[in-house]
């Protein structure tokens, strides 16, 4: 049982406010877990003059960290994340300005992704709290603005949005086909188990790794990716999973007889290799 592959499809580590990549790297591979989807942190946890570009640098150094000094196979995800704009734009910045600023962050992340830094765009997505019309329609353009970079850079992108059912699934399948990037590729970060083509409408669900979300996703299908959105931030202890979890859950659902080995390498190495161009080794 110890050949087992465990890809944690959203995973943070932050030497500022947590533990660091090293340590929550080593605690992954202690529990199993064999590769890590790291998208950088928004640039406020950095500092305030942090740049977008900077935040997006510093993660990419996080997972060269990781590479060379565990056995943990580590991959960046880069973007702005839709609390970005919304600081700005509460700070008193106009939002036509914070758009062009976002618009610029997403093209550096394209960028890096170009030149092989990094294999996705994200996070990106927008509010899962109320903002005015206005801005809403300033997100969902950007949205489909990422999208559109995605596909020139044939990557993937993560999405952080309000909590999500069949119809945001839905609406997000659409922004997809409006920047001709193919559904699979928008990654729902933070599901809930929409694993039906019919509740997802083709998009990647990366499904939360509790044991409830993973029960009821397994009674429809095994087409989802699996991950803790872990903070590595010692403020919020409690706030999400432990970055031991994907492993140990992968682990449960296999001697409980929910998944086999088999269905763990779709999972956790052939989905997410095809998904983000990556060979995963394994
Ligand atoms: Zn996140």
């Amino acid at each position: 049982m110890d050949k087992i592959p465990s890809t944690d499809n959203h995973i943070h580590v932050d030497p500022i406010n947590g533990e660091g990549p090293l340590e929550v790297a080593l605690k992954f591979h202690r529990s199993g877990g064999t590769s890590m989807i790291i998208p950088n942190k928004p640039t406020w946890t950095v500092s305030p003059q942090c740049s977008f570009k900077e935040a997006m640098e510093l993660v990419v150094g996080y997972v060269d960290e990781i590479n060379q000094e565990t056995e943990v196979q580590a991959f960046a995800v880069v973007g702005a994340h839709p609390a970005e704009l919304s600081r700005r734009v509460d700070a008193g910045m106009e939002l036509a300005q914070a758009e062009e600023l976002m618009r610029g962050a997403l093209e550096t992340a394209q960028n890096m992704v170009l030149e092989g830094q990094a294999v996705g765009i994200g996070e990106i997505g927008r509010p899962h709290y109320p903002v005015s019309e206005e801005e809403m329609e300033t997100h969902n353009r950007l949205m489909v603005y990422a999208m559109e970079l995605a596909r020139e850079a044939d990557c993937p992108v993560q999405l952080h949005t309000e909590t999500s059912s069949e119809e945001q699934f839905k609406e997000f399948a659409e922004m997809a086909r409006k920047a001709r990037l193919k559904e699979e590729k928008v990654i729902k970060h933070f599901s809930g188990p929409l694993v039906l083509p019919e509740e997802n409408h083709g998009l990647t669900p990366s499904l939360i790794a509790s044991g409830d979300v993973m029960r009821e996703a397994l009674k429809k299908g095994k087409s989802f990716l699996m991950e803790t959105d872990y903070l590595d931030d010692k403020t919020r202890p409690g706030a999400v999973m432990g970055p031991r979890t994907v492993p140990r859950r992968t682990r449960k659902l296999i001697n409980a007889g929910l998944l086999t080995e088999e269905d763990a390498y779709q999972i956790h190495v052939e989905r997410p290799g095809k998904l983000y161009n990556i060979e995963i080794d394994f």
